[in-house]
């Protein structure tokens, strides 16, 4: 039920929106609200807190389906960092305010969005140096970030900072805390990128941010440990955007091939033509499979390296295959491929971004080395 919902939604926000969106740089408003309205960004929050309770293979399916089935990478990247902060907020949430923003943030009633990523920190996030120092009753945060997706349509950040103690300069550790949006000591400006403008990534400077005790998440120090159970559905959900976005530019590149005609026979009766794509399908498919056992590894929660392994090897292998999937779609059109209209040069500028963020290949490669094939650590 879950994937028609998400199937029926995404038709409802075909190419055309996104291209215009594209053009714009407005914000997807309403396919974002429906997001919302059909609880999506609840599916693997419990129950008890108004999510469906559902897992990370649930979750796959409907980022997939959503790309899928018209959206291309628009609904990826919009959906996966407004699920990043809910579900960290999921594991490691315990006062009431946190709980009740949680239930607000799976209802879609409000979102959040997630910043870590400094100027000099983000494939090595562990040397943020955005700090907030523990005073009587509160922190203090001062710091600057960078790449911050969704300032301006959230109403909660989950805010990663170094913490000191008040005349310390000793770090004890990264903290997350949950803060309001709007607030009067954070100021953000976008940064215009090659793709994906509807939403806007921005510098973020945090001066002398005050908040209270109770915006901390999770335990003073640990802020890695409330992130680590959303690492494989980061890498994950990214996979399935990829395996979707290529699916549907693959699908209309397919029926371009069967009617375009030169020299008088349709493109797709060439195998220069016709093997790519059969080639780039036959790796999605590899590729989807991939994902589906890494999801279920992580929902059965038996092997925790195992699934950490296979998430990485699924999120490198389909953003891959999608890659060169939108690749292939985008010859096939010819010089059409690079025209607005047909949508090609638009999924193929987004699905890059799989290969940089949240996340980059070389760091899933560095992860398969050292724990799946047991080499010393590279980095
Ligand atoms: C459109 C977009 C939206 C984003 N939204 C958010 C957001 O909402 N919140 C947020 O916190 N962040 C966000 N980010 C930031 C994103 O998570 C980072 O860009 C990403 O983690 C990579 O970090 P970096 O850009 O600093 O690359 P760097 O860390 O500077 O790395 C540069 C290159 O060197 C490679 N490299 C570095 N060290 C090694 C090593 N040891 N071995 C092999 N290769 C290495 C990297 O893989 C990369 O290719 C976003 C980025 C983009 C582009």
């Amino acid at each position: 039920m879950m994937v028609a919902t998400a199937e029926a939604v995404a038709q409802r926000f075909g190419p055309e929106y996104w291209r215009e969106h594209d053009e714009s740089e407005a914000y997807p408003e309403a396919f974002i609200a429906a997001l919302g309205e059909h609880g999506f960004f609840g599916v693997t929050v419990p129950e008890a807190l108004g999510g469906s309770g559902q897992g990370l293979s649930e979750l796959v399916l409907v980022m997939e389906a959503l790309c899928r089935c018209g959206g291309g990478g628009g609904p990826a990247l919009g959906y996966l960092f407004g699920l990043l902060g809910t579900m960290t907020l999921a594991h490691a949430a315990k006062s009431e305010r946190q709980l009740g923003d949680l239930r607000a943030l799976a209802a879609g009633e409000k979102l959040c969005a997630f910043a870590l990523s400094e100027p000099d920190a983000g494939t090595n996030s562990f040397n943020i140096s955005t700090a907030a120092i523990e005073r009587e009753d509160d922190f203090v945060i001062n710091g600057a970030k960078w790449f911050i997706t969704n300032l301006q349509h959230s109403q909660r950040l989950l805010l990663v900072s170094q913490t000191r103690r008040l005349g310390s300069d000793e770090s004890c550790g990264l903290s997350l805390f949950l803060v309001d949006l709007p607030n009067a000591a954070l100021t953000f400006t976008p940064t215009p990128k090659h793709g994906f403008n509807y939403y806007k990534s921005n510098q973020l400077f945090i001066d002398n941010l005050v908040v209270p005790k109770s915006a901390l998440v999770g335990e003073l120090g640990k802020g890695f440990a409330s992130l680590a159970p959303t690492l494989n559905a980061e890498r994950l959900l990214v996979a399935a955007g990829a395996v979707g976005t290529a699916r549907l530019a693959l699908q209309a590149a397919v029926g371009y091939a069967k009617e375009r005609k030169v020299f008088k026979a349709p493109i797709g009766s060439h195998q220069a033509i016709q093997h790519p794509l059969a080639a780039a399908h036959a790796n999605l498919e590899a590729a989807w499979l991939m994902i589906a056992e890494a999801a279920a590894l992580d929902d059965a929660g038996t092997s925790p390296e195992r699934a950490a392994g296979m998430a990485n090897m699924a999120k490198y292998v389909a953003v891959e295959a999608a890659i060169e999937a939108c690749y292939q779609s985008l010859q096939t059109y010819g010089g059409a491929g690079y025209a607005r209209e047909y949508h090609q040069e638009r999924w193929w500028r987004e699905v890059q971004l799989f290969r940089l963020a949240p996340l980059t290949q070389q760091m899933t490669l560095n992860f398969i080395g050292q724990h799946v094939l047991g080499m010393p650590k590279s980095y």
